[in-house]
């Protein structure tokens, strides 16, 4: 290991960061994170703090989950990678796609196909959507619609279908056909509505008007997030998705949840579509399910879609996608032990009160600190505070600030995310009482001190 005066200096030098601008890291180094432990970060100064981001959403059980960090050293030793393209299989990947099914059959979802990742996830399962339409005979069914504000990562597909211009603006001209309806974001929407039920009955009359203009017959799938996530917390009425199940199923589109941060367990239910009662036809999940230490996902599939591609005659079905690293053994032994020791450890049930606290906690700062223009969460452990520079305008908080907000707090012993005007915590699911006292002063100490 080079030594620290070599990692300072060289910080950022040779590498880009994603989500930065390459010269904003070279003027302003970024933290190097040396070691962790339990939901605790230690950076190179020996500066220990609460994780309360979860390394990125995805560490739901912490840094010390000994099981995982096993499983994966057997696997090294056993048969570190084979591929899983036609042809060859391996037994982690066998068994894990037993336990999936096990675990998502109340989403009605019973195959797997394996990914690296969330973008990976997202991307296969906006081919399948098409896919199901050509093997049905309904080739015209290409376009997506999804959420403004709404995150899918960072492929082609995904980013065509991101709600954020801002992941977007650079890169365009995105994939034809992806067309954006409002989000039930009762902070601001263009209904002038703060009813989140009255709001939710707008959006999705939004959206049966958009299938009305685009054609139904044009559409193969609606792309949500059950809670939005990177888009700042926004959480829709309980209303919201089961609504968008209904105008799916009436107009022939594919429902597609992306669960990349829901699944397994941090909204307080084992599933994001889970926690609204909807089931979708396809779920994009990757994250938690090898807690971030490997890089893996799943894009899980209804069994009424996967019998389409079963029973094809037409030899459409034919699955012409796949990754390298699809169905990695070492990955799928990281998620056979992660998904184990999620159910043993029961972590909904923690993450829903836990999730609790942390949520009424931040609500109480907003009656202190002006900055605080809205606080959303209560779905688990995913809370969002949105900054702003003035109330009464709600004029976003410049993002100097946010960060000056986020380094007093990081300084006042924890870590948070800032994405655009807002701060996103979203600590492992394991954490203590405790520790959500520690992020709630270190946030007020944060606010205080910027
Ligand atoms: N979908 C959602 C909802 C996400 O939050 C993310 C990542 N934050 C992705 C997709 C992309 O996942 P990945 O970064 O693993 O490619």
């Amino acid at each position: 290991m080079k030594d620290e005066n070599f990692l300072k200096e060289n910080n950022a030098r040779h590498m880009w960061h994603p989500m930065c601008h390459p010269a904003d890291s070279l003027a302003n180094p970024p933290r190097i994170i040396k070691a962790a432990s339990g939901v605790r970060i230690t950076d190179i100064d020996g500066t220990e703090v609460i994780d309360a981001i979860g390394g990125l959403w995805n560490v739901n059980l912490g840094y010390s989950c000994a099981p995982i960090k096993q499983a994966i050293a057997d696997q090294l030793e056993a048969l570190p990678y084979y591929s899983t393209f036609r042809g060859t299989s391996n037994d982690a990947v066998i068994e894990l796609s037993w336990m999936l099914r096990e675990f998502f059959e109340p989403d009605g979802l019973s195959r797997a196909f394996f990914t690296s990742g969330g973008s990976d996830s997202i991307e296969i399962a906006m081919r399948l959507a098409r896919q199901y339409h050509k093997i049905r005979g309904e080739a015209g069914r290409v376009k997506y619609l999804s959420l403004k504000k709404g995150y899918h990562g960072t492929h082609m597909g995904g980013a065509s279908v991101n709600g954020n211009a801002n992941f977007r603006a650079q890169y365009e001209p995105m994939l034809p056909g992806c067309h954006h309806v409002p989000a039930p974001y009762a902070y601001r929407n263009s209904f002038g509505e703060r009813d989140p039920e009255t709001l939710a009955q707008l959006c999705l009359a939004a959206l049966e008007d958009e299938i009305a203009f685009q054609g139904a017959h044009t559409i193969a799938a609606f792309v949500m997030e059950p809670v939005m996530g990177a888009g700042g917390v926004i959480v829709p009425h309980p209303t919201f998705m089961p609504g968008v199940r209904d105008i799916c199923s009436r107009n022939g589109i594919l429902l597609i949840a992306d669960e990349v941060v829901t699944a397994f367990g941090r909204t307080g239910s084992w599933s994001g579509s889970r926690h609204w009662g909807v089931r979708p036809d396809l779920m994009a999940t990757a994250k938690a399910i090898t807690n971030g230490y490997f890089p893996f996902g799943a894009c899980m599939i209804a069994d009424h879609v996967a019998e389409v591609f079963e029973n094809d005659e037409t030899g459409k079905a034919n699955v012409a996608s796949g990754y390298t690293y699809s169905g990695h053994p070492t990955g799928a032994a990281a998620a056979i032990a992660c998904i184990k020791e999620t159910q043993r450890l029961n972590v909904v049930a923690n993450a829903a009160e836990r999730g609790t606290q942390l949520f009424h906690g931040v609500l109480a700062l907003k009656d202190k600190y002006d900055v605080i223009g809205d606080v959303r969460g209560g779905e688990g452990l995913m809370t969002g505070i949105e900054f702003v520079s003035d109330r009464a305008t709600k004029a976003p908080l410049d993002a100097q600030s946010a960060g000056r907000i986020q380094n007093a707090m990081f300084d006042a012993g924890a870590m948070a995310r800032i994405s655009g005007p807002n701060m996103i915590l979203s600590p492992a699911l394991i954490i203590s009482e405790a520790d959500i006292d520690g992020i709630l002063s270190a946030i007020e100490a944060g606010l205080k001190a910027a």
